[in-house]
Parts: C-alpha cells; structure tokens; sequence
C-alpha cells in the first residue's frame, strides 16, 4: 500500500478495491432536495485533463458524470491526456471509453503542457454551450449538473462551482465539503478556503441553498457559458503546468464584470493530495513563482507588492510576455484590484487600505521585528534586519493592525511578549495607535514609518476599550517601518 501510495500520491490500493460506480452518500441541504429547475437548461461539454492518471480514479470520474447526469444535459465527456507515460492511459482506455453510454472523446497533446493548456485544447475542440471542467479524481453526486446549468441559464456571466467534497487520499472515504466556507487567498497567493463572511450571509437572508459569492475559485471544477469563456479571454495560455491560473480567472470575472459563485446545492467531490505526484520541468517554485507573476502584474496593480514582499527572490522570476493579457484588461475595460478588495473580497488578507508595507526596524542595532516563520502563538522575534521580506515584513493598515499575512501583532497578555496571532479584526489586543505627537523621542518604545515620502514616528500604544496604554515591554527603541 504505501508503495502504491507513491504513484499518485493517493492510496491507489484503496481505489482499486472499489467499484467504478460505487454509490455516495447524497450530502445536499435538504432545501436542495426538491428544488425544481428549468426543462431547457444548456448542454454541457465535460473536460477532463490528467496526467498520468491512476486508472481506477480517471475511470470513477467518467462513470459518476455518466451515472448522475441527465444525458439529455450531457454533449459529451473530453479526455484530455497531458502527455501521460502510462501506456494503459493510451489504447486501453480508448478502447474502454468507445463502448460507454455518452460519447467520450480522448485528445492527446503533443508534449507535456501543463493542466492550463490542457484545458484549453479540450475547450476548443469541445462543442456543448456550457463548459465543465472537473480534475482527473473527482465524483460528481446526486443532481450534482442540474443547479450548475440552471444559473448559468439565469446569467450566462455567472461562472460556477459546486461544492468540492473531500475524498480521503487515504481511505477514499466521502466526506461532505462545508457550504460555510469560501474561496480566499494569502500574501503568497495560495488559495485558501475561508468562513463565508456574515455580510454573505446576511445578502442570502440566510437562506444556505442559494449561491455563495466566492472572491475566488479552487480551480479543479467549475462551469462556464462557451462565449463567456471566450468573451473573458479563456486562461492564459503563457501559464504553465500547474498554479496561477484559478485565482487569475477569479480575479478576471470578477474584475472584468462577471461574478463567481460556489452553487451550494451542487456536489462534487475531489481527492485533494498533500503531495504533486508528477514533475515540474524547470523547477516547482520556478513555474509556480511565473505563474504568479503573470497574474500579479497583469491584475493586481500596487497591491503586487504584498506578494512580491513576502516571497523573497520572486521578483527574480522571469514571467515571460504579458502584452496580450494586458491588452485583454485594457480592451474589456476591467475595474482596479482595489475594486475588487473592496467590493468583493473586504475580509481579503491584503489590506484595500495601509498606511505602510515593510520592515520594522531598530535604526540603532539594525534590528528588525521577525515574525519567525508566521508560526502562530510564537513570541515576535528581533534579529539583524536581512532586507529580503519575508519574515520581516509587516503592513500598518486602516485598522490599525500590524499584520503579515494573516497574523497580527497582538499584546492579549497583559506585560506578556508581543506575539503574532490570528486577525480578529475586533481591535482589541490588536490595535496599535499611532501617535504622530511622540516624534522624535527616543528612550520610549517608537517605531516610524514611512508613509509614501516622509517619515513620521509611531508610538506602540496598545488601545483596550478605549483605554490606551503605552506599550513598554518587548520592542527596542526607535523601529523604522519603511517601504522595502
Ligand atoms: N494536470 C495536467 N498536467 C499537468 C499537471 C496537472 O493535466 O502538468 C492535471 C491533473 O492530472 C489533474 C488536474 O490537472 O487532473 C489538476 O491537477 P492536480 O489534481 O494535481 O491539482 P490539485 O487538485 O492538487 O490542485
Ligand atoms: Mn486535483
């Protein structure tokens, strides 16, 4: 078994002890249950991209598309093979494919290209009105299509994705996936999912069957409207193998006004790894960093810097031409980032409104606030400032936090270290005011800052209920805070 487990990071053994067509639990909402949906809904095309596939995996997520989708809503299923090594992945599965119920088409790319212009290739040669993209191990459940078409009907700009329930990797277990989470992001630009916000809540009167409007998407599975997908400028096709390409299309609809939305009655479930099985040629960090690039120059205008900042030597990274997606952006007229974390994604780790992004540093002893690796509940460090971001970046935003990241600076204990914890956006503890009175002082503990072209001092007072103390334990005197 753990032999197996090393093919395709998953319990392989596990997967060909179940059947094909193995029944699953129906985890939907019981509002979901008897929701009505339009006769006429489109027809979608399913793209399915894999390289090097476990067969027992690839073959269950083609089963349960066929098994629980109406046929009458079913164009086609478009395997998409990324160039596998497998030899399996090649005639045998041809053959198999032919003798299925829904026709089944296999395309090959002619080297390894990466699941971006894998999933290109298999739209363009795809014919159904909708798009549905689905990686190469999911499962799709019970009345899983129906919900997805039905608002994509309603608003062909609306791009969809279920619920991605979570197949263990290592039993093959289902398990439900939360409607109460959302797609976000960090500083790095990793994806992460994050609690819907109340204001989501309070937009669908509480009502959990209706869509959530997510600032980002997952990637693996969605569903597009065939001309949107077009209208909006597909992907990038200068993206490769793996990574980028989910927050940059969210940012593109979002920005280029369409809406993303997670259809909480539509469940879909995934393997999720811990590992990548398959090679990056040229270097993981090389390609995921280039990927990165070419969404963060061509969407995110100034607020780049938080993820150049904390990615020491990403800037380094060559992201290759970007003259087309920036004509794109230009051409379809789209709003600013700051739009979007301000309309969209408010509760984003990027702040829409700072003060200050960089370094907090002694001036005396060359010192600089550390925060050791953003381990959280670890004490705030001070070592020799290394001028590389990193660990040693913190932006002084509008509310007042001193934040990298995720994690604040936080004083919960009274006379206790300075530690860095989890945003709580409730002030409190982790409220620092600024004190533009105190300039120039130096026995107290200051830092300043440099806020665009001057500098000005800060005082760290610490502001409970309204109460301010001066904060005199941990900090050095005189900290700079200077853009990097
Ligand atoms: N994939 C591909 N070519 C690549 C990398 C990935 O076709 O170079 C496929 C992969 O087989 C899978 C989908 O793209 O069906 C998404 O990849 P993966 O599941 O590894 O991403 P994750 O779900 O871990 O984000
Ligand atoms: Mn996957």
């Amino acid at each position: 078994m753990k032999e197996m487990f090393k093919i395709n990071q998953f319990n392989l053994m596990a997967s060909e002890m179940i059947a094909l067509n193995r029944s699953l639990p129906d985890v939907r909402l019981e509002g979901c249950k008897n929701k009505l949906y339009p006769d006429n809904l489109p027809r979608t095309s399913v793209v399915i991209v894999f390289h090097n596939e476990a067969w027992t995996t690839l073959l269950r997520t083609v089963h349960s598309v066929i098994d629980r989708s109406p046929h009458t809503l079913l164009e086609e299923i478009v395997l998409v093979d990324d160039a596998s090594e497998r030899d399996f992945l090649k005639q045998q599965l041809e053959r198999y494919v032919r003798k299925l119920e829904v026709p089944v088409r296999v395309v090959r790319m002619e080297q390894r290209s990466g699941l971006i212009r894998a999933r290109l290739k298999g739209a363009s040669i795809s014919t159904g009105q909708v798009i549905t993209f689905l990686d190469a191990h999911c499962e799709c459940t019970t009345g899983w299509l129906e919900p997805l078409l039905a608002r994509i009907k309603q608003d062909r700009k609306t791009v969809v994705c279920p619920i991605i329930d979570v197949i263990s990797d290592d039993t093959f277990e289902y398990m439900a996936g939360s409607d109460m989470t959302y797609g976000g992001f960090n500083w790095k630009l990793n994806f992460r999912w994050y609690p819907v916000p109340q204001r989501e809540m309070d937009r669908r009167k509480g009502d959990r069957t209706l869509p959530v409007r997510t600032p980002t998407m997952a990637g693996g599975l969605f569903s597009i409207d065939r001309d949107y997908f077009q209208e909006i400028g597909t992907y990038d096709a200068g993206m490769d193998i793996w990574g980028g390409e989910n927050l940059e299309i969210s940012f593109r609809i979002w920005q280029c006004g369409g809406t993303l939305e997670i259809v909480t009655c539509s469940h879909v479930g995934h393997v999720f790894r811990k590992a990548t099985p398959y090679t990056f040629p040229g270097g993981t960090g090389q390609i995921i960093n280039k990927n990165n690039r070419r969404l963060a120059e061509v969407w995110m205008d100034e607020f780049k810097n938080f993820f150049y900042i904390i990615s020491p030597g990403v800037t380094k990274v060559d992201y290759g031409d970007i003259t087309s997606r920036t004509a794109l952006r230009q051409k379809l007229q789209c709003k600013p980032f700051s739009w979007y974390l301000e309309n969209i994604y408010p509760d984003s780790q990027i702040p829409r409104h700072y003060y200050s992004l960089g370094e907090i540093r002694n001036v005396e002893t060359n010192q600089c606030l550390d925060n050791m690796a953003r381990k959280e509940n670890e004490k705030v460090g001070i070592f020799n400032c290394h001028g590389m971001g990193g660990n040693q970046v913190f932006s002084y935003t509008a509310n007042k936090e001193i934040r990298t990241d995720d994690l604040c600076l936080d004083v919960s204990k009274l006379n206790g270290p300075v530690m860095m914890l989890k945003c709580h956006h409730l002030k409190g503890n982790q409220l620092w005011e600024y004190d533009p009175l105190v300039s120039g002082r130096h026995n107290k503990k200051a830092f300043s800052q440099s806020d665009a072209e001057k500098l000005v001092h800060m005082f760290i007072t610490w502001t409970v209920f309204s109460q301010t103390k001066t904060w005199d334990v941990t900090f050095p005197s005189n900290f700079i805070c200077k853009a990097l």
